[in-house]
C-alpha cells in the first residue's frame, strides 16, 4: 500500500559547464551512482565507502556531539572537526587567564588533553531498511493516528531486537516523508577530549564578516580524541581510559586538488527541503524570515557591542553570538538567493504542470494552500518561541530549569535521586552564570521584548506583558528593570540559594517572581495553545508530503529525485571547482596564504592575525604542505552540502582526506530549499594548511605524525621529522 519512494531513478544531470550533482545520497544505495561516480574520477567501489562485511571509509566518519560530522584520522582515536563545531567546548574551557579563543589550545600529550562532558561522538554501525518491517499490520483504511501508533510499536520492537545484547543505540528514521524507513544502529563514544584548536585568527578567521563568503581564509578545524574503556568499547570519561583504536582512520593526502578532481563529502547533512511547495516557501522568504532576521539583528547589535567592550564578556558571548549570527546571516543570504532563482514563480509553474496532470494531484495542491493558511499562524507563534525563548533573554531559559525540577521532584524523590538533580540544578546555575552578563541580558529582554509583543498573535499574548502599557505606560526600560529587579534569576546568589531549597513549596514564591511568570506563560503557553493546533495540521501536510514526492517524481520523469537530508550519514559528489554565479563574477577554486596577508587589519575583531602565521607567511616557511610554492588555504567545489555537514571530510577519489567541509558560498545559501548547479559550491579548508598549522605554527607536529600521510602513489610522504614527546606514545 505505501508507495515507495523510485531511489532508484537518477538520471544524470550533467548541466553544461559544472559538474555538480543535486543530491545527498543513502549510503546503503550508493550502487546506484557508483558508475557515475566511478566516471567522474571515484577509484573505489561502493562497497568499498559502506560496507557491513568489512571495514569501510563509514566507519571513520563520526557524528559529532549530535550537530557536526568529524573524522577519525588516527588509529589513537584522533578526530578532525571544524573549529566552529568544537566553538562552544573551547569557549567553556576558557577563561581570562587560559583564553584558548584567543590564543589557541594545544595539548602537547595526552595528559593535558581536555573532557568535555556531555560531548557524544557516535559510530554508525550499520543502516538497514526496515520500511516493511514498520508497515506491518499498517492498513489503508486506518487512520493517521492508528498508523502512527502501529509503526510506533513496531519500531520498538525493531529497535529493540537489534540492540539486545549490545552496547549499540538505534533509531529508525523516515525517509522521503515516510516513503522509506531505515534504522540506523550506532555506538556512541561519551569520553571526547579536547586536543587542539588554533586561536580565533585562524580558526575563525575573517569572522562574521566573511562567513558564508568565498573567497575565503578560515582555518576552520579543531581536534578532539576519543576515549574508550580497556575493551576499546564505550565508556564514560574516566582519567585511565584509553585512546579510541577505531577499525578505520582516514589517510591524509598530501596531494591536494586540481580543478576538475573528483571530491566526495561523507557527513551528517542536517535538514533540506528541497520538494516545499510553494506556500511553504512563501511563509518562509516571507513571513518567517524576515522575522527571525529583524529578532536576530537586533540581538546582534546588542552582543556585539558588549563583546568588544571587555574581554570577560567576549569570552561569555563567543559562542552564543556564533549560534545567533550563522544562521541569521544565511537566511539573509537564503532569502537573496531565492529571489534570484525565481524559487516561488518556478515552483509555482511546476505546480500548475503538476496539476494540470490528473484531479487527484489538483486535489492534493489545493488541500496544501488550505493547510499552510490553516497553520500559518501556528508554524509562526513557534518560530517566534524559538527566537524568543531559545535565542532571546537568557533569564527566562533559567527559570525554565527550575520549572523542570519541580515538574519531576515527585519521581526525583521516589527514585531517591532528589538530592542529585539538586546538586544537577546547582551545577547548572552557576555554568549560566558563568557565561553571563546581567546588563546585557537586561538589553536583550527590553528589545526583544518590544519585538515579541509586535509579532505576537494578539490570541497567544502572554497576560503580564499587558503590564508594559497598563503599569509602565509603554516604558520598556522602565519595565525591564522592574523585572529584573523583582526576579530571583537575575542574581547569581540568590538564584543557588533558591535551588538549594527548591520544593512544591516554593511554587507561591515562583508565582510572584516575573521572570518564572513569562517563562511559563511563553513556553507553556506555546505548548497549550500553539503546539496541538500545530501538531494536528502539520501531520496532515506531512501526509501530503508523502503523496507529493511520489507523484512529484510520476509527473516530472526527467529529473532526479533523491531524500532530503534528515541528519542521517549521507555522501554527496561532485569535483573541485570554482563558480561564476553572477554576471561578470568569477571565482577561482582556491585561495591561498597571500590572501591572509591581503584582509590582515591589525586589531579588527575579525581580520588580525597572530604574529607568528605573519612571519611564517612572509618567510614562506611552508614545510612540506606548500602546492608548487604556494601555500593554499580553502577551496570550493560542487558537492551539495548543509549544515550538519561542517566538520565533513572532503575525500578525494581514492578516498582519503583533502580537505575539510565547513561552509558554502553566499550565492549558494538557498540550496536547502532551491539548489543550483552553476552557483552552488562547498568551502573546504585544504589539509594541508590545517597540518602546517599544527605542525609549523603551533608545534604540535606528534599529532601530524599519528596521522597516515600519503603523497603520490600511496607513499608514506616524507615530512619533516617531528620529535614525539614521550608521553604523547
Ligand atoms: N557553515 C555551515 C553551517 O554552519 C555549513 C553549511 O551549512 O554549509 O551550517
Amino acid at each position: 500500500m505505501i508507495k515507495r519512494f523510485l531511489l532508484v531513478a537518477w538520471a544524470t544531470c550533467l548541466v553544461a559547464g559544472t559538474w555538480a550533482k543535486e543530491g545527498m545520497w543513502i549510503p546503503t544505495l550508493l550502487k546506484v551512482v557508483e558508475g557515475d561516480m566511478q566516471s567522474m574520477g571515484l577509484e573505489l567501489s561502493a562497497e568499498d565507502i559502506y560496507s557491513i562485511n568489512h571495514s569501510s571509509l563509514k566507519d571513520a566518519i563520526v557524528h559529532f556531539g549530535g550537530g557536526c560530522t568529524a573524522e577519525i584520522i588516527s588509529s589513537q582515536g584522533l578526530l578532525l572537526t571544524n573549529h566552529h563545531c568544537g566553538f562552544s567546548q573551547i569557549q567553556s574551557h576558557s577563561s581570562l587567564e587560559h583564553d584558548y579563543l584567543k590564543n589557541g589550545f594545544w595539548a602537547m600529550k595526552r595528559s593535558e588533553e581536555l573532557p568535555n562532558p556531555g560531548l557524544t561522538a557516535t559510530l554508525i554501525v550499520r543502516i538497514e531498511d526496515v520500511t516493511s518491517l514498520m508497515m506491518k499490520g499498517v492498513k489503508a483504511e486506518m487512520d493517521l493516528a492508528e498508523q502512527q501508533k502501529l509503526m510506533a510499536e513496531n519500531e520498538k520492537l525493531i529497535v529493540s531486537k537489534a540492540t539486545e545484547n549490545t552496547n549499540y543505540g538505534a533509531t529508525v528514521r523516515a525517509f522521503n516523508y515516510g516513503n522509506a524507513y531505515y534504522m540506523i544502529v550506532t555506538k556512541t563514544f561519551n569520553d571526547v577530549r579536547l586536543v587542539g584548536a588554533p586561536p580565533s585568527s585562524i580558526g575563525k578567521f575573517g569572522g562574521d564578516t566573511d562567513n558564508w563568503v568565498w573567497p575565503r581564509h578560515t582555518g576552520d578545524f579543531s581536534m578532539f580524541r576519543i576515549y574508550a574503556g580497556a575493551d576499546n568499547e564505550p565508556a564514560d570519561y574516566n582519567e585511565e581510559n584509553k585512546p579510541y583504536q577505531p577499525e578505520r582512520h582516514l589517510e591524509v593526502s598530501l596531494d591536494g586538488v586540481e580543478e576538475g578532481d573528483f571530491t566526495m563529502v561523507f557527513g551528517f547533512p542536517g535538514v533540506t527541503e528541497v520538494y516545499l511547495t510553494s506556500h511553504a516557501v512563501d511563509y518562509v522568504m516571507n513571513k518567517s524570515n524576515p522575522m527571525r532576521i529583524h529578532m536576530r539583528e537586533t540581538s546582534l547589535s546588542i552582543i556585539d557591542a558588549a563583546m568588544k567592550s571587555s574581554d570577560q564578556i567576549r569570552i561569555q558571548y563567543a559562542a552564543k553570538q556564533s549560534r545567533i549570527s550563522n544562521a541569521y546571516k544565511k537566511w539573509i543570504g537564503q532569502n537573496d538567493g531565492l529571489i534570484e532563482l525565481k524559487a516561488l514563480e518556478k515552483k509555482r509553474e511546476d505546480e500548475v504542470v503538476f496539476a494540470q496532470h490528473s484531479a487527484e494531484n489538483k486535489a492534493l495542491l489545493q488541500q496544501f494552500e488550505g493547510w499552510y493558511r490553516d497553520i500559518e499562524k501556528f508554524s509562526f507563534g513557534r518560530d517566534l518561541l524559538i527566537e524568543y525563548f531559545y535565542y532571546g533573554p537568557e533569564i527566562l531559559d533559567l527559570a525554565n530549569a527550575y520549572q523542570s525540577f519541580l515538574g519531576q521532584y515527585e519521581t526525583y524523590q521516589k527514585d531517591g535521586k532528589l538530592e542529585e538533580k539538586r546538586e544537577a540544578l546547582i551545577a547548572n546555575v552557576e555554568a549560566h552564570f558563568k557565561d553571563y552578563h546581567l546588563p546585557t541580558d537586561k538589553r536583550l529582554f527590553e528589545s526583544l521584548t518590544e519585538l515579541y509583543v509586535q509579532y505576537i498573535d494578539p490570541s497567544f499574548k502572554p497576560a503580564s506583558l499587558n503590564a508594559i502599557d497598563s503599569k509602565f505606560k509603554g516604558d520598556m526600560k522602565a519595565f525591564t528593570e522592574y523585572f529584573y529587579g523583582k526576579s530571583v534569576f537575575s542574581d547569581k546568589e540568590k538564584a543557588v540559594a533558591f535551588a538549594k531549597s527548591l520544593s512544591p513549596k516554593s511554587l507561591k514564591k515562583l508565582q510572584k517572581d516575573p521572570a518564572y511568570v513569562l517563562m511559563d506563560e511563553v513556553y507553556g503557553g506555546y505548548f497549550a495553545l500553539i503546539r496541538p493546533e500545530y501538531g494536528r495540521i502539520k501531520s496532515q501536510i506531512d501526509a501530503g508530503m508523502k503523496d507529493y514526492v511520489v507523484r512529484l517524481e510520476e509527473v516530472f520523469t526527467d529529473r532526479t529525485f533523491w531524500s532530503d537530508a534528515n541528519s542521517t550519514l549521507r555522501l554527496t559528489y561532485g569535483k573541485a571547482e570554482g563558480s561564476a554565479p553572477r554576471d561578470g563574477m568569477v571565482y577561482k577554486f582556491y585561495t591561498t596564504t597571500d590572501g591572509i596577508l591581503q584582509k590582515y587589519k591589525p586589531g579588527h575583531a575579525d581580520f588580525d592575525l597572530p604574529p607568528r602565521l605573519i612571519e611564517l607567511i612572509e618567510k614562506e616557511d611552508f614545510g612540506p604542505y606548500a602546492h608548487n610554492g604556494e601555500m593554499r588555504v580553502c577551496f570550493t567545489g560542487s558537492n551539495h552540502t548543509t549544515g550538519g555537514n561542517s566538520g565533513s571530510p572532503a575525500l578525494n577519489g581514492k578516498g582519503q582526506l583533502v580537505g575539510l567541509n565547513f561552509d558554502r558560498s553566499w550565492e549558494s545559501t538557498m540550496s536547502d530549499i532551491m539548489f543550483a548547479p552553476e552557483r552552488c559550491r562547498n568551502i573546504m579548508v585544504d589539509i594541508r594548511y590545517v597540518l602546517f598549522i599544527i605542525d609549523k605554527y603551533a608545534g604540535a607536529g606528534h599529532l601530524v605524525q599519528e596521522m597516515t600521510l600519503v603523497k603520490g602513489e600511496k607513499e608514506k610522504a616524507e615530512t619533516e621529522p617531528v620529535p614525539v614527546p614521550a608521553e604523547a606514545e
